[in-house]
């Protein structure tokens, strides 16, 4: 659940300041990436956890209510449901505080006693919000069935080789292709540079996004970039999780790499065009109506 203040000014260490705003706004990446596939069409069932408070009963039925099957997110009857503190001062500059609370308790062990469920998928996708281990062992159960895996990996860290080995899909944004790869990306070409690093490393596809530049598909083949959809971008909060969740329902509906590619960034340059994470996800007539309208006017 993301706890967002609107000041103007952060306060200083000591200082208390009146604010003028605040909203409690259902997210997380995994909740965000879950509710765009949904949302496209996709059958999906999430994994992950919640605390026995207002915040998990509220994150609950609001999947819930996507049609997202949730037998498997679990209670936690010690740590509370995760959060984030949001402070955004008037001039945009935002401070976050992530504690992921009940998330962080699904361990490895209880991974593997779902395995059975990630069985049954077309396909998983991950994010870095949980425990490490127990995302690296989801990953490798998904790698054992032979079930393809976008792994989302953020917010950035390294990551070990065996893990990334195992990996179909690799979405990091230009920063956290620059932490996986140990370089500094700034550019396209450093995006593929860190890219073939990554590939030298097992993943199968590298696919940097680049904000409203698009989508740098980086794999055996060769190097594409898939151009995105210029939109005026009212809020990106979301756009990676609208393009993870749109590129994973595309897969898994028999899509190429390519259409799925530039479908996702037409839904993230929706979900920039909006306010909020979950209230900016698109559903899958916006998203036609939109690719249709852009091809008819080129
Ligand atoms: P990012 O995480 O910022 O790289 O954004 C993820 C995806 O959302 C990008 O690959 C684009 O498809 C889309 N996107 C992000 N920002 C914009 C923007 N300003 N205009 C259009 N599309 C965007």
């Amino acid at each position: 659940m993301d706890m967002v203040v609107r000041t103007n000014r952060a306060p200083n260490a000591g200082e208390t300041l009146m604010g003028q705003a605040f909203a409690l706004s259902p997210g997380g990446k995994g909740a965000n990436q879950a509710v765009a596939a949904a949302r496209l069409g996709a059958e999906v069932s999430m994994i992950g956890s919640v605390g026995k408070d207002t915040f998990g009963s509220e994150m609950l039925e609001i999947i819930k209510q996507e049609g997202i099957h949730i037998e498997h997110i679990s209670v936690s009857e010690t740590e509370a449901t995760g959060v984030a503190s949001i402070v955004i001062e008037e001039d945009g500059e935002n401070r976050i505080i992530v504690v992921s609370g009940a998330n962080m308790e699904l361990s490895a062990e209880d991974i593997q006693m779902l395995a059975p469920v990630i069985q049954q998928a077309k396909l998983i996708v991950l994010q870095l919000e949980m425990d490490l281990a127990m995302t690296e062992q989801a990953v490798a159960i998904a790698h054992g069935y032979g079930i393809p895996i976008i792994l989302n990996p953020a917010p950035a860290r390294r990551l070990k080789d065996e893990m990334l080995s195992q990996v179909t899909y690799l979405t990091p944004n230009e920063t956290e292709a620059g932490i996986l790869a140990g370089m500094t990306v700034d550019s396209i070409e450093t995006a593929e540079q860190a890219a073939r690093i990554l590939l030298q490393k097992g993943v199968k596809n590298v696919i940097v996004t680049l904000g409203a530049k698009g989508t740098l598909l980086v794999n055996a083949e060769g190097t594409k970039l898939v151009p995105g959809f210029p939109v005026k971008a009212i809020d990106t909060v979301a756009a990676g999780d609208s393009f993870n969740g749109a590129l994973a329902q595309q897969l898994v509906s028999g899509k190429s790499l390519e259409e799925a590619l530039r479908f996702a960034n037409a839904v993230g340059a929706l979900a920039v065009g909006k306010a909020g994470a979950i209230p900016s996800l698109p559903y899958l007539p916006e998203v036609e109506n939109f690719i249709k309208h852009v091809s008819d006017d080129k």
